[in-house]
């Protein structure tokens, strides 16, 4: 027989290592705050709309693959896979916008009439984002990050150099191009790791390769349909997963966790794998002596922005929006200071509508379109109702501007979504939507702890430690906290 083992959380990370562990033979139990599984990735039904909460953006598809293989699964057991074709649209103002082409020689011929000689640089740039990403993401994300011995590895070393991991991504970006068109186009996906261009390692370029080489796609059905897969696997895996069960508490004897306590009843472990937010489980579940880290240290810890989503029906198709369409058409640069520097609420966010809509009948009514409004936010801002409206009315005004088309007349359904919901749904520390920023001081061996440095059986998974925020992240987290217990209890058995 396995260990007993218990896991605090559905997300990604918490479904990945419920399977994986089941997978080497564990006896393996999730509890689920909620009343619904996925975590951030969870989704709602409203008036006939199919919305997913949180994650839209289908990148790194191998990554889901070798996970379903290890299963003996594929992705298409689950749901059909369609790359989007244009990839996404950027809006700079009314009838200024760029549809990034899902094909490589189109997005070269692109860049060409945006800046002359663009072609060739991106052909460079790109090169070297492969590198990055063949080694970031096959090989460092899968290192628990305990020990700076992990990285010794002497090709690994010599990665690190041409990871660029000491120079910033916009300087990278700088360093090849001039418009500043194509630089805002380059620093998006930057955007979904958490800090600003100029303080995120230039080994990140690795997510424009994972962006114009492998494509952007979308499960039909929603993004939900991945955390649908994900159960489907842990049940056959014999994964028991229970919904509306709030661990209350982490107990402990014998300096190891002995029990988790779920509605007064105490449920014992062998060992205990915590994927809801790092901080939540230290702060408020586990006796103060055996936490890793401090009020302070957390404090002092940099946060990915939270965010202000709007869920909106409109009875209407909307033409001039693509499956996913950035608008830009404001400052940049003073958007991103009002989140990082000076924390404070926009004056002129830039955002991101989703319209699954476009590609997926399933997602609303006939003749509707199924729109999520995305504005990045600074963390722990007071996201009264007033504010909630006053945002949803700057973001409708500025669709109706840009695209020229009526929305607000058609809305027949929205719902917010912002700090208060973080903190409530999930416990999410400080409001927080992505977990921590990807920053050079924030790591590998410098992101929170996989382990527990006092208790032995207690481990930790998710976007809050290795490798980091994001979907494949937090799936390859669960995978290597699984590993890690494998390794440390599996000859036991
Ligand atoms: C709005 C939004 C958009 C995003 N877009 C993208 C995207 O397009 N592409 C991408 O790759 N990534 C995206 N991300 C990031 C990605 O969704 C997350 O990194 C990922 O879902 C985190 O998964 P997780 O398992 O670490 O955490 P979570 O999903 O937060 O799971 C933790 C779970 O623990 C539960 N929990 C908390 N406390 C307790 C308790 N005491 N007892 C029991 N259960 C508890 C919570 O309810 C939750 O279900 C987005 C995130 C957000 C919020």
């Amino acid at each position: 027989m396995g260990k007993k083992i218990s896991i605090i959380g559905s997300g990604f990370a918490g479904l990945a290592a419920a399977a994986s562990c089941a997978k080497n033979g564990h006896d393996v139990t999730v509890y689920e705050k909620n009343h619904h599984i996925g975590g951030r990735a969870r989704q709602f039904k409203a008036e006939g709309f199919v919305f997913d909460m949180g994650p839209s953006w289908y990148w790194m598809p191998e990554v889901f693959e070798d996970f379903y293989n290890q299963f003996g699964h594929t992705a298409s057991d689950f749901y059909q896979l369609d790359r989007l074709s244009p990839s996404y649209r950027v809006y700079f103002g009314k009838d200024d916008f760029v549809d990034i082409p899902s094909s490589l020689d189109e997005i070269y011929q692109l860049v060409e009439t945006i800046e002359k000689g663009a072609a060739v640089q991106l052909r460079k740039f790109l090169k070297e984002a492969e590198y990055k990403y063949n080694v970031g993401m096959k090989e460092f994300v899968f290192k628990p990050g305990l020990s700076v011995l992990e990285f010794m590895d002497i090709r690994l070393m010599m990665s690190a150099f041409r990871l660029n991991m000491f120079q910033s991504i916009s300087a990278h970006i700088r360093q090849h191009f001039k418009n500043p068109k194509l630089i805002q186009i380059l620093e998006f996906p930057v955007l979904f790791l958490g800090a600003k261009p100029s303080e995120t390692p230039a080994m990140y370029s690795l997510m424009n390769y994972a962006d114009w080489n492998l494509g952007t796609w979308y499960p039909q059905g929603g993004m939900y349909k991945i955390i649908e897969a994900m159960e489907s696997i842990c049940l056959e895996q014999g994964v028991r997963i229970e919904t509306d069960t709030n661990v209350k508490q982490i107990l402990t004897k014998n300096k190891l966790v002995s029990a988790i306590s779920i509605n007064q009843k105490e449920i014992e472990s062998d060992i205990l794998i915590a994927s809801a937010d790092y901080h939540h489980v230290e702060q408020h579940l586990l006796e103060e002596k055996y936490r890793n880290y401090t009020e302070k240290y957390w404090d002092s810890r940099q946060l990915s922005p939270s965010c202000m989503i709007f869920y909106v029906g409109v009875k209407k198709r909307l033409a001039n929006l693509l499956h996913h369409t950035l608008f830009f058409d404001t400052d940049f640069d003073k958007h991103l200071t009002e989140i990082y520097d000076t924390k404070v609420w926009p004056s002129n966010p830039l955002f991101y509508v989703c319209a699954p809509s476009k590609t997926d009948d399933s997602v609303a009514p006939e003749g509707c379109e199924n729109l999520f409004l995305l504005i990045p936010v600074a963390v722990d801002l007071d996201d009264k109702e007033e504010t909630r409206q006053h945002y949803f009315d700057l973001l409708l005004d500025r669709i109706e501007h840009i695209t020229g088309e009526n929305v607000k007349e058609h809305v027949v359904y929205h719902r917010s979504f912002a700090h208060h919901d973080y903190k409530t749904d999930y416990n999410g520390y400080k409001g927080n939507a992505f977990g921590l920023a990807n920053t050079l001081n924030q790591t590998a061996i410098l992101k929170p702890s996989l382990r527990n440095k006092h208790l032995k059986n207690l481990f930790f998974a998710g976007q809050l430690t290795t490798p980091g925020p994001g979907v494949p992240p937090s799936l390859i987290s669960g995978q290597v906290v699984a590993a890690q217990i494998e390794k440390e209890f599996g000859h036991k058995r």
